[in-house]
């Protein structure tokens, strides 16, 4: 049924890169196989799945979303993409994104913009666009997405689905190509709140083949989003999300949820997060930087693309060559403003000051949750913008991740609930619910208490 919808809907949404329905059946065949012996295979078997295009499977091709890897096949899986495929889950096929996930909207991939489905002219977020849209036009029930810097929460807030942010290091980075890898965090998309948590469940917890994951137990995200019980739970208000710049429909669906949640009994505090205005600025800073450092490696001896090599060139030139046309204008931007970052002469004053505004927004957090058990915001400052509107202007782009960034410069839990539509343009509002880092259950409590 997934793969007759997709077949139906692909051509406007675009939302997958890669489909084979072969190879999908050929999964499902196995699974019915796997039952039939009687091995127990958990709650999400044979429930269809795609994977944003960052996950490296053994059986399809990987991308990244850019030309750089065009017709690259990995030996192998991610330790995401296995756990699932171990869990019996069938995939769909791999999902569009902007180039190397950097991006807001999916205009940065190499292989055509995503379409969001609510309203075909609107961006369906990013980077893991193509995740989210699949999920919102019915082709898969479940996908997965990364978020460095909320390109889970801001794609599922403007396609009206939920995304979840997991702790830092509480879903496992290898076989992710890397991005930035002190943010980058893999973590799941459903249409309701149990969905994701069961998704999160079942691809959580710690790796060795990861150095950074967290060896500590997965945090009950399903039995969070069963009790969905907000009583006495003290709920903050970040004062600094909210003011110039926040479209008024989007205000207006979070001032009511929270007015929900109070009479649901949670207890609503505001509460002032100071070093968070500063959030962005210094991601622009840490997330080139390691992009600068980690997008070495594309250097066309190891993987996909290679021009020029004809043997006159020496294997500089090939690289050049390749790299100029390998890359998009996003990534290549990225490039040269992590590199100069870096720069010895520059690292003190942009890198180096970076990384002491992470420890301040680190500081606010900790702080924040002495006062309350999760804080709360809009996910986005505005509904999906169209197509084309921020593609010539970096900056208007980056506002998109206004609210999204601080989780991931402390390494918080946070997620993306819808919580209805603005009155403007009748489009999702997503509602972000932050939690401290392993308390990921709290945003499915609280998500699950408030959805609709
Ligand atoms: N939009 C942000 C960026 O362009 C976040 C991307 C992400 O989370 N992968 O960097």
């Amino acid at each position: 049924a997934h793969l007759d919808r997709i077949a139906a809907v692909e051509p406007q949404v675009n939302a997958f890169l890669h489909v084979d329905a072969e190879t999908t059946l050929e999964q499902a065949r196995v699974v019915d196989a796997r039952r039939a012996a009687g091995e127990d295979l958990g709650p999400l078997a044979g429930v269809p799945i795609a994977h944003k295009d960052v996950f490296t499977t053994k059986d399809m091709p990987t991308t990244a979303g850019s030309k750089i890897l065009e017709g690259w096949r990995p030996p192998y899986d991610a330790t995401v993409t296995r756990r699932l495929r171990e869990a019996g889950l069938v995939i769909l096929g791999k999902t569009n994104l902007d180039e190397f996930a950097m991006g807001s909207s999916t205009e940065n991939s190499a292989y055509g913009t995503t379409h969001n489905p609510w309203d075909l002219s609107r961006i369906p977020g990013g980077s893991s666009g193509g995740s989210s849209a699949a999920v919102a036009a019915y082709e898969a029930p479940l996908s997965t997405g990364t978020d460095t810097g909320g390109s889970i929460r801001q794609p599922a807030a403007v396609t009206g689905i939920v995304g979840m942010k997991p702790t830092y290091g509480g879903s496992s980075r290898y076989g992710v190509i890397a991005f930035a890898s002190s943010l980058d965090t893999p973590g799941p998309f459903a249409r309701n709140v149990m969905d994701a948590a069961l998704l999160h469940e079942a691809f959580s917890g710690h790796d060795v083949m990861d150095s950074t994951s967290v060896d500590a137990p997965v945090p009950s995200v399903v039995e969070a989003a069963r009790n969905a019980d907000v009583a006495g739970l003290r709920i903050g208000v970040v004062k600094e999300f909210g003011g110039d710049g926040y479209q008024p429909g989007v205000l207006a669906r979070f001032h009511e949820t929270v007015e929900l949640l109070e009479s649901m009994g949670a207890k609503v505090f505001e509460v002032s997060c100071p070093s968070f205005d500063v959030a962005l600025p210094a991601y622009y800073l840490i997330a080139p930087s390691e992009c600068s450092s980690n997008l070495a490696r594309f250097d066309a001896m190891r993987y996909g693309l290679r021009v020029g090599d004809d043997g006159t060139r020496s294997a500089e030139e090939v690289m050049a060559l390749t790299r100029a046309q390998g890359f998009g204008p996003e990534v290549k931007r990225r490039i040269i403003l992590g590199t100069y970052a870096l720069s010895s002469g520059y690292y003190d004053a942009y890198y180096g000051q970076a990384q002491k505004v992470r420890t301040l927004i680190a500081r606010d957090f900790e702080a924040a949750f002495q006062q309350v058990d999760v804080l709360i915001s809009p996910t986005t400052p505005t509904t999906a913008f169209a197509i084309g509107e921020r593609a010539d202007d970096p900056l208007a782009m980056y506002l998109a991740d206004l609210c999204t960034i601080p989780a991931n410069l402390a390494g918080n839990a946070a997620i993306s609930v819808p919580c209805g539509l603005a009155d403007e343009d009748g489009l999702p509002v997503g509602l972000q619910i932050m939690a401290p880092v392993l308390g990921d259950d709290r945003c499915y409590r609280v998500g699950a208490a408030v959805e609709k």
